[in-house]
C-alpha cells in the first residue's frame, strides 16, 4: 500500500484526553478516531490489525468445532422480556423504538437471539451438541467509557454459544474453547492469564476470564506464587471457601426443601435480632451489598414472607445495578451450622429481581458450603477481602495481586436461558428437556487495544509479527532523487510478492517519515537512501533497533 494513497493521520502531540498508552498511540499513529464517547472509527491500519486478530479467532474457533454465523444487532424487546433481562440488564442495554412504537435493543450480547434461533430449529438430541459463533459489533451504554477501545460503547466482540444434551458434552466443549482461547491470546503475543471468574449478570457456574496482565487493568487478580491458581478478586474468596471444603459436593444442585429454619433460629445464627433479620436483608460489608434471604416456607407466616420478598426486591434491584451482590440464602437446607447457608449464584439473584424466586429454581445453588467449616458469616470480610501474602486457597503458595484487562470470558450457563425461553429438545427416550448451554466471548477490539498496550516503546508501537498491520515499511528517503525513486518502486513490487508492504512514497522530510515509521511500528523497515545507486538499502528491526546494510538481491532472504 502506498502511504500517499491511504489514510494514516499521525499526530505529534499526545492527545489531551487520552490517558493510557494504547489510547494515546492508537490516536497518534493514526489508527483510530473518536466519533462520540466510547465510539470510534477504525482507520485503515487498525482495520488491518482487526482483520488479523479475527482471522486467528476464526481459525481457532473453527478448529474447536464451532461454526460461524451472523445475527442481527437490532433485537426485539420480546426476546429480552422472555429471558427476563429486559428488566434486569439495566441502563447498559441501549433501547430504542421503531416507527410503530415497538421496542428494540441494540445487541449487548446474543443469548436471547441465539436461544430463540436454536429452539426453533433444533428439536432432537441427534442435532446436539451445536456450537455457533459470530464476530459482530456490540452496544453497551457503559457508565464510564474510557481508555479508548478498551471500554467502548460500540465495540467488536466474538461471541459463541454452545447447546448440549448433557453436562459432559458441555464440559467437553468448554474445555475445547478454553484451549482455543489460550491459543488465540498466545498467538496474539499477549501476556495473559486464565482466572476463575464471577458469574455476574449472565448467570452461570463454571466460568473463567482471560486477563491480559497490565497495570491499567480494571480487574484485580489474586494468584498463587507457586501454583496455577488465579482468580478474579471479585470471586476469589467465595470460591476459596467453596474449594476448601474437601468433602463438599461441588457444583450447583437442585435445592432441597426440607428443614427450613425459623426466623428466630436464623437471626440467632446470624447474630442479629429478628427484626434486623427481616429488614436488613440487604446489608453491607465493606461497602459490598450482601443479600440474605430467609426461606421460611413452613415457619414464617405468609405476610412476613411477602413483605420480606417485596422489601428485598426493591433494594435488590438497586444493589443489583452495582452487579456486586453476594447472594446468601439462609435457612433452606439442613440443621443450623451444617448445611443451611448457601451461596446463591448471581443469576438466582437476577431471577429474584424478575420476580421468580431463585431458591425454587433448579441449578441455582452451591450446595454443601458449610458455615463454620467453610466460612463463618461474621468472617465474610476476611474471605471476600483476601490480602496479598495470604495462603493461596488451593493450599499451594501465597497470594500475589496483579491487574488485568479482561479480553475473554467463558461461561457454563446451564439451563438458565433454555428454561426461561423454552429451548427444549427430545432426548433418546422422547422426553422433552431444556438444552444445556455455554457462552464464550472475546473482546476483539479490546484485544487490539490490549496488544497496543503491551507492545510499544517511547517512540511508538512495536507490533508483534502475527497481528502487525503490514510486515515491512518501505521508505524512500528522497522521492525526487531518480535512483531512490526507481529502486523503491522496484522494491515495492518485488517485496510485495512476498510480504505485506507499506510504502512511504510521500514527499515528506526524512525526519517526518522516520518518526511516523517508528510510531506506526511495523516489524521491519527498509530504507532506500543515498546508496540506492549502488543497489544498497538499510534494514532496521523495529524491536531490537538492529540495523544492517543489504544488497537488494539479498533483501528478501534477509527480511524473512
Ligand atoms: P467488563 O467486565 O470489562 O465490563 P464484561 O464482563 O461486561 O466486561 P462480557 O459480557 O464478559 O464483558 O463480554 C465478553 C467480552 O467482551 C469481554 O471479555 C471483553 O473482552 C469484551 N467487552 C465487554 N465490554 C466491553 C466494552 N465496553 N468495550 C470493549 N470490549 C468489551
Ligand atoms: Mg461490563
Ligand atoms: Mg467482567
Ligand atoms: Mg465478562
Amino acid at each position: 500500500m502506498r502511504q500517499s494513497m491511504t489514510l494514516i493521520p499521525t499526530l505529534r502531540e499526545v492527545p489531551a484526553d487520552a490517558d493510557v498508552k494504547s489510547h494515546q498511540l492508537l490516536l497518534r499513529a493514526g489508527f483510530i478516531r473518536q466519533n462520540a464517547s466510547g465510539v470510534y472509527s477504525y482507520l485503515p491500519l487498525a482495520r488491518r490489525v482487526l482483520v488479523k486478530i479475527e482471522a486467528i479467532v476464526r481459525e481457532e474457533m473453527d478448529k474447536a468445532g464451532a461454526v460461524e454465523l451472523l445475527m442481527p444487532a437490532l433485537q426485539q424487546a420480546d426476546l429480552w422480556q422472555e429471558s427476563g433481562r429486559w428488566y434486569s440488564y439495566g441502563p447498559e442495554l441501549m433501547r430504542l423504538k421503531d416507527r410503530n412504537e415497538r421496542e428494540f435493543a441494540l445487541g449487548a450480547t446474543h443469548e436471547e437471539v441465539i436461544t430463540s434461533l436454536v429452539r426453533d430449529e433444533v428439536k432432537s438430541y441427534k442435532r446436539l451438541p451445536l456450537t455457533l459463533y459470530q464476530i459482530q459489533t456490540k452496544f453497551r451504554d457503559e457508565k464510564r467509557p474510557r481508555f479508548g477501545l478498551l471500554r467502548g460503547r460500540e465495540f467488536i466482540m466474538k461471541d459463541a454459544y454452545s447447546f448440549h444434551s448433557s453436562k459432559e458434552s458441555l464440559d467437553d466443549v468448554y474445555e475445547r474453547i478454553f484451549t482455543a482461547y489460550s491459543n488465540i491470546f498466545a498467538r496474539c503475543g499477549l501476556n495473559y492469564r486464565a482466572v476463575i471468574a464471577d458469574s455476574g449478570a449472565m448467570g452461570g457456574k463454571d466460568t473463567h476470564e482471560f486477563m491480559v496482565l497490565s497495570d491499567i487493568g480494571e480487574d484485580t487478580i489474586a494468584y498463587s506464587d507457586t501454583s496455577s491458581y488465579a482468580a478474579n478478586i471479585e470471586m476469589a474468596p467465595v470460591k476459596a471457601s467453596y474449594e476448601k471444603s474437601g468433602e463438599a459436593e461441588r457444583g450447583l444442585e437442585k435445592v432441597r426443601t426440607e428443614n427450613q429454619k425459623t426466623i428466630a433460629e436464623v437471626s440467632s445464627f446470624l447474630n442479629v435480632n429478628e427484626t434486623q433479620c427481616i429488614k436488613s436483608l440487604l446489608f453491607k460489608i465493606d461497602g459490598r451489598p450482601v443479600l440474605v434471604l430467609v426461606r421460611g416456607d413452613h415457619e414464617v407466616n405468609d405476610i412476613k414472607l411477602k413483605n420480606l420478598f417485596e422489601a428485598s426486591t426493591v433494594e435488590l434491584a438497586e444493589a443489583y445495578e452495582t452487579k456486586n451482590i453476594l447472594g446468601c440464602e439462609v435457612g433452606s437446607v439442613g440443621p443450623i451450622g451444617v448445611k443451611n447457608v448457601e451461596i446463591v449464584a448471581d443469576h438466582a439473584v437476577e431471577s429474584i429481581v424478575n420476580g421468580i424466586c431463585g431458591a425454587n429454581v433448579e441449578d441455582f445453588h452451591y450446595v454443601n458450603v458449610n458455615p463454620g467449616r467453610d466460612f463463618e458469616p461474621s468472617r465474610y470480610e476476611d474471605l471476600r477481602f483476601i490480602k496479598e501474602g495470604d495462603p493461596s486457597p488451593d493450599g499451594q503458595g501465597n497470594i500475589l495481586f496483579a491487574k488485568g484487562i479482561e479480553v475473554g470470558h467463558v461461561f457454563k450457563l446451564g439451563t438458565r436461558y433454555s428454561e426461561a425461553m423454552d429451548a427444549l429438545y427430545l432426548d433418546e427416550n422422547g422426553k422433552s428437556q431444556p438444552m444445556i448451554m455455554g457462552c464464550y466471548g472475546i473482546g476483539v477490539s479490546r484485544t487490539l487495544a490490549a496488544i497496543a498496550e503491551q507492545f510499544n516503546d517511547d517512540k511508538g508501537f512495536v507490533w508483534p509479527e502475527a497481528v502487525s498491520p503490514y510486515q515491512v515499511h518501505l521508505i524512500a528517503v528522497n522521492t525526487k532523487d531518480e535512483a531512490q525513486s526507481s529502486l523503491s518502486e522496484t522494491l515495492y513490487k518485488s517485496l510485495g510478492e512476498k510480504f505485506e508492504v507499506l510504502f512511504d512514497d510521500r514527499q515528506e522530510r526524512p525526519g517526518v517519515k522516520f518518526a511516523d515509521s517508528d510510531l506506526i511500528g511495523l516489524p521491519v523497515r527498509v530504507t532506500v537512501g543515498k546508496k540506492a545507486a549502488d543497489g544498497i538499502v538499510e534494514v532496521k528491526v523495529r524491536k531490537t533497533g538492529e540495523v544492517l546494510e543489504v544488497q537488494t538481491d539479498k533483501l528478501k532472504e534477509t527480511i524473512s
